[in-house]
């Protein structure tokens, strides 16, 4: 039985408290015999800078660094809103997608067909929806320099941004969609926004020349981000995998989440390059969702945006697909029995708990076994 090294970073909030569902998930794992872990707990957010006045200390980053794959939960809250800004919660996130180079970030949209009537689109449109957007996370205009504001000095002021692209930025995020797509339906879409950007002109060169050289197998199909935003909402299983940049990456994985209903239900992978000594990647996976102050300590928070990321784990850091299945159907199968935390109750006649609705996904991969 493989071992593999997790570091837990619960953060913040809800974040403990989802944190302690994935614990149960992974238990459930080991104790099947699957896989074993060892499993290292570190500080992240506000309460690492109430321990030690960092928003994560260097001696966690090292735990970062030297695990297989870090588990987040969320930072923020009120009670830090004043504190410094360079140590400042999010701040510790940042680090670590800086530190660890994870510069492929992949949101699923997934409609689990128990929640379909809580889209705010038809059910016919979204039922059976399983999409992939990776968005390029470490580039672009949101790093690109210069980055400023200027005094013009006539009353008027310029704000300044620098969308900036480099081939071997675009080959690597290319690389990761297309491996994505092989394990999928094999279809890549690609976006950008060439009829007015110079470095959407290079995005679509350095994809094209990408699939022609080394994944010709794979469909691409290359939008205009904006058209690409209207087709999301109009047709949205027409896509399989969308690559796209930083900025629009953030836009249009916004939009493809929300087409499946609360931020609850919402994982992500944030991975970084393979080495190619030990063929591993620094990866790490959390929840779309923040911290949720308004909600924490009462026990409610929905805990499977957070397992659905312990489940993409098994999936891209541990290579075991099979588990990863086990988890994401024992999700599909606790909503399809109707069990529902209050942030998806919809017209449920009541809700669960954190804890009652981890119990209950548990529960349904011991039925699996
Ligand atoms: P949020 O995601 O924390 O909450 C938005 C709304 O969704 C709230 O009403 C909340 O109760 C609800 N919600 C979120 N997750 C839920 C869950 N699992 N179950 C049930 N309901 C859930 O966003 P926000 O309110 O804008 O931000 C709160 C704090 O979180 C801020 O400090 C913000 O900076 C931080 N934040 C952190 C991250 C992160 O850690 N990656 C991401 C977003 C926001």
């Amino acid at each position: 039985m493989a071992t593999f090294k997790l570091l837990l970073l619960p953060g913040d909030g809800i974040g403990p408290e989802v944190m302690a569902e994935v614990e149960k998930v992974a238990a459930f794992i080991q104790q099947a015999g699957i896989a074993s872990f060892e499993m290292e707990r570190g500080l992240v957010g506000g309460s690492a800078y109430d321990a030690h006045g960092q928003s994560i200390s260097e001696a966690h980053m090292q735990l970062a660094h030297a695990a297989d794959a870090v588990l987040f939960g969320a930072v923020g809250g009120p009670k830090w809103d004043a504190v410094p800004y360079d140590v400042r919660p999010e701040a510790g996130l940042l680090r670590l997608r800086k530190d660890l180079g994870l510069f492929a970030n992949l949101r699923p949209a997934l409609c689990y067909p128990a929640l379909a009537d809580a889209s705010s689109l038809k059910r016919e449109i979204i039922d059976g929806l399983d999409i992939m957007i990776v968005r390029e996370l470490t580039g672009g205009v949101y790093f690109g320099e210069p980055k400023q504001i200027i005094d013009l000095g006539n009353g008027q002021k310029r704000g300044i941004d620098t969308q900036v692209y480099d081939t071997y930025e675009i080959e690597r995020i290319g690389r990761v969609a297309f491996e994505l797509a092989r394990k999928r339906n094999n279809k890549v879409t690609s976006s950008d926004k060439r009829n007015v950007m110079k470095s959407g002109v290079l995005w679509h060169e350095v994809i094209s020349a990408l699939h022609k050289r080394e994944y010709a197998d794979v469909t691409l199909e290359h939008q205009l981000a904006d058209s690409l935003g209207m087709q999301l909402v109009r047709w949205p299983k027409q896509f399989d995998v969308i690559v796209t940049d930083n900025l629009f990456g953030d836009m249009l994985s916004d939009i493809a989440s929300m087409l499946t209903g609360s931020l609850g239900m919402l994982p992500s992978a944030s991975l970084g390059d393979t080495d190619k000594k030990t063929d591993k990647r620094k990866a790490l996976y959390e929840p779309v969702h923040g911290s949720a102050p308004d909600i924490a300590g009462q026990g409610i928070a929905n805990p499977i945006a957070m397992i659905a990321s312990f489940a993409m784990a098994l999936r891209y850091s541990f290579n075991l697909g099979q588990a990863a299945d086990m988890v994401e159907k024992a999700i599909a199968d606790t909503l399809a029995a109707g069990l529902r935390t209050a942030d998806i109750k919809g017209d449920a006649p009541s809700t669960v708990s954190t804890q009652q609705m981890g119990d209950a996904i548990v529960a349904e991969l011991k039925k699996a076994i």
